[in-house]
């Protein structure tokens, strides 16, 4: 059997995938087992921040990896000790609990929320609509979307979905509920890929400080430079209570991270939560690789780059709209986001969806060549 068969035969069927097998990749370059070459729109769903083998990433993660792999969370490690450090003095949260995933850091947040909740009675977790949390039975119930909610129930209780931008509907939900947190997505990105209005994001902070709610951002996707911002809930001025991150943070390597504000900071204590593999050396020494080069001139670079890419494709012939924040873009086409994904990868462009659009999330330090090279791919297939 070839590889793609054998994969059919033996791993889950739990992803629909495309008939190509990738062998190698070097930053927004990826080339299959034919030696067809690829510029990459995906970065491995927002992962690759810095492309595919990032040399200086890859010096970072082989350093640890000669030097010790993994010890367990019953000692010390430098590379989390920074990573943890580096984190919270650019968000000035207080404290990082460490995973290996989006879901768990999602867990970890919803536990501390609940655990907060605890002193007052208060358990329930507002989310909204088309948000998107994980694939845990928790992270599950917490994402407002019934088609997640088949088959795997019961689930835990205590979430409540509120209407995006609808600040009414938080307020209500939070009466009647008694809840203890609001938590969202600036940009919902499963969800379609809709950037959430300034106005609403202020008024449900505002509204957490009223009511002693905790403020939650599910920062797993916009998060890292994603936004154009080091994480996007910083594009607002906002000031969450809790920030979970994981995909680009690690830059290629599985880690999640919950950043606990000053509400929260000792809320967790010994024995409450745990990872043997959270906080992995290896992992973090990567991911401090990552986040010590998102700086404001990187920034700037994303801006820049996602500024190029809503001039090319606004008004573009075949493009209905485009949402999103920085290099986190959906776009709605007349034609269907899957065809468009198909046409883009037998042309060598690789693209995902969103719902019903077709989603970028290209390397952040994309070169302008490759950028522009397969935007216009993209935008001749849009029209075409
Ligand atoms: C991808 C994603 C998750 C889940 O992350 P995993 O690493 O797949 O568990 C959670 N929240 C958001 C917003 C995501 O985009």
């Amino acid at each position: 059997m070839n590889i793609q068969q054998t994969c059919e035969t033996y791993v889950a069927n739990t992803y629909k995938r495309y008939p190509v097998t990738f062998v190698r990749g070097a930053g927004a370059h990826l080339w299959d087992e034919e030696g067809r070459e690829y510029v990459d729109l995906g970065s491995g769903i927002a992962v690759n921040i810095f492309g595919v083998s990032d040399p200086v990433w890859v010096g970072a993660v082989t350093k640890q990896l000669n030097a010790l792999p993994h010890t367990c969370n019953l000692y010390y490690a430098e590379s989390c000790a920074r990573l943890a450090e580096m984190l919270c003095q650019r968000t000035g949260m207080q404290k990082v609990f460490f995973s290996n995933s989006g879901a768990e850091a999602n867990e970890c947040m919803i536990k501390a929320a609940r655990k907060y909740g605890e002193a007052t009675g208060r358990s329930t977790i507002i989310t909204l609509k088309d948000s998107f949390h994980g694939r845990t039975i928790a992270t599950l119930a917490a994402t407002g979307q019934d088609v997640f909610h088949q088959h795997f129930g019961p689930f835990p209780a205590g979430f409540a979905y509120a209407e995006p931008n609808d600040i009414n509907s938080v307020r209500a939900l939070s009466e009647r509920e008694n809840a203890c947190a609001v938590m969202l997505e600036v940009v919902q990105g499963e969800g379609g890929v809709r950037a959430l209005d300034g106005d609403f994001l202020r008024g449900v902070e505002a509204l957490c400080r009223e009511k002693d709610m905790l403020f939650c951002i599910d920062e797993v996707q916009t998060g890292n430079g994603r936004s154009g911002q080091l994480y996007a809930y910083m594009t607002y001025g906002l000031a969450p209570d809790i920030v979970s991150t994981a995909k680009g943070l690690g830059g290629g390597l599985p880690i999640g991270a919950t950043l606990l504000g000053g509400k929260v900071k000792d809320t967790l204590t010994y024995g409450d939560h745990g990872s043997t593999f959270g906080g992995n050396p290896v992992a973090c020494a990567g991911a401090v690789s990552i986040l010590s080069r998102l700086d404001e001139e990187f920034l700037q670079g994303v801006r820049e780059r996602a500024d190029y890419i809503r001039g090319e494709l606004a008004g573009a012939k075949g493009v209905r709209g485009v949402d999103g924040l920085g290099l986190m873009l959906g776009i709605e086409t007349e034609k269907s986001a899957g065809e468009i994904v198909s046409a883009c990868l037998a042309r060598g462009v690789l693209v995902l969806t969103a719902k019903s659009k077709v989603r970028l999330l290209p390397p952040l330090n994309i070169a302008w060549d490759d950028l522009k090279t397969a935007v216009a791919v993209l935008k001749e297939v849009i029209a075409a």
